[in-house]
């Protein structure tokens, strides 16, 4: 069921209990690691342990509520005619308890565990959007904690951006693109930059991405943000180029716009408006996307691959990639994650792994980047262990871009000569 024809039951039922002196539950339910299950045991196998997932929740509850799948290791159960919240979190331990026992798919015995999050109308939300998002809120914190299942708490969300600022923000035009450049370590000299978002809210200052992507990505917003970032990016590429036709420039890539039909044509009409050429764009993407469902990125970069751009693998090493994969996707580049550069200068390991990487990626005929150098003394080692390009406080901290356009014209290093 997609979000919509959720929305839609959501709303059916949410009318039907108007005026009626009852509680209905929206209960969230995710299987957790059957990314790495499937991963090992196939798609058959996983889908398998869905479909017996889906019973098992079945069976422990009543036959009004109504289970539906919405994704592939995601659940959403509504509960109507509850007494109260208690009842709704009743339930939310019952689902848990059920997955106590292992599940059997084909002649395996597999132990799957769960993380629930929920919420009540009308106590919660008096829509159907409100309701969903706070039972995926609870979802979340039950993901992060030790709890199996939470009900969502009145107040939790206080900190939160409203989904609406966002979307203005986006209409508006008030976000920025800031730049950071990259320099590359044997010829001493800025090659690029990676564009960085930032919002500019009026009165509130600057948000960082970290605050506000995850909610694009959650919201569906990101597809807009995508669009935007490219062509704003790009415009500050043109630029740029004009002074130095060298540099190129890299974008994050959301993992949540790669199954969108259109990704690729918006990125090459974004290409062709702008005059950029593609082999000076590099699309990140994290470790982690990719594994999420190796099979469309690997359809999609190859595609973006053919068309001339650069892909790298953003935040490497940080996450769970299978060699086995990596092999196959149509990289250009491999960006060590920052936590291993950062701690470079005090923990010999970071630097083992930071050599492993660059060996990797040099097997691999894969350019390789260091991001979080915040000192001389690591540029100097990633330079002697043979790294390809850095970037990092140290070198240049992320600036509005006019700011760093304006830089590259003039003297070519002045921070770190
Ligand atoms: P990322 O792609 O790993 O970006 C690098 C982050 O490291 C940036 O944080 C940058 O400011 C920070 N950084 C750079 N040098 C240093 C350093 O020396 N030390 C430390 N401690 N940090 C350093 P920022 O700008 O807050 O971005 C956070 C994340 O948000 C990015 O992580 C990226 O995943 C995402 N993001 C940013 N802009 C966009 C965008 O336009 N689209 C998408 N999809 N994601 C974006
Ligand atoms: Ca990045
Ligand atoms: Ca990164």
């Amino acid at each position: 069921m997609n979000r919509s024809a959720l929305v839609a039951l959501l709303t059916g039922h949410i009318v039907d209990d108007q005026g009626q002196d009852a509680t209905l539950g929206v209960m969230l339910i995710r299987l957790q690691r059957l990314r790495e299950f499937r991963l090992v045991y196939g798609y058959a196998a996983s889908d398998a342990l869905s479909e017996a997932a889906q019973i098992r929740i079945e069976q422990v509850l009543r036959p009004v509520d109504v289970v539906s799948r919405i994704g592939e290791y995601e659940f959403v159960v509504l509960l109507p005619g509850l007494h109260d919240r208690n009842h709704a979190a009743l339930a939310g331990s019952r689902v848990v308890r059920a997955f106590h026992d292992p599940l059997s798919i084909d002649t395996r015995s597999v132990l799957a565990s769960v993380a629930i999050g929920i919420s009540v109308f009308p106590e919660h939300g008096a829509d159907a959007e409100t309701l969903l998002r706070r039972a995926e809120l609870a979802l979340g914190d039950a993901e992060r904690t030790n709890e199996r299942s939470i009900l969502y708490k009145v107040g939790s969300e206080k900190s939160l951006i409203p989904y609406e600022w966002l979307h203005e923000a986006i209409v508006a035009n008030r976000l920025e693109v800031y730049l950071q450049p990259i320099l590359d370590l044997k010829a001493n000299q800025i090659v690029g930059a990676e564009s960085l978002a930032r919002w500019n809210e009026l009165g509130r200052g600057m948000i960082a991405p970290d605050a506000f992507i995850p909610l694009a990505e959650e919201t569906g917003l990101i597809s807009e943000l995508t669009r935007w970032s490219l062509n704003a990016t790009l415009r500050h590429a043109s630029i740029a180029r004009g002074i130095d036709p060298a540099l190129s420039f890299s974008i994050n890539l959301s993992p949540r716009v790669f199954g969108q039909r259109d990704i690729i044509s918006q990125i090459m009409s974004a290409l062709s408006i702008w005059g950029v050429p593609p082999e000076a764009v590099t699309l990140e993407v994290t470790e982690n996307a990719l594994m999420e469902d190796p099979d469309m990125s690997l359809k999609l970069l190859r595609h973006l691959r053919d068309e001339g751009l650069c892909i790298s693998i953003d935040d490497f090493g940080a996450g769970y990639s299978s060699l086995a994969y990596l092999k196959h996707f149509p990289a250009t580049e491999l960006k060590i994650d920052r936590a291993f550069v950062i701690d470079m200068q005090r923990d010999a390991r970071s630097v083992q792994v930071v050599r492993s990487i660059i060996d990797l990626g040099h097997h691999m005929q894969l350019g390789v980047v260091a991001e979080g150098v915040e000192d001389a003394v690591t540029l100097e080692m990633l330079r002697h262990i043979g790294c390809d390009r850095a970037q990092g406080f140290h070198i240049r901290r992320p600036a509005p871009a006019a700011e760093v356009i304006a830089e590259l014209g003039r003297s070519p290093l002045p921070a770190i000569s």
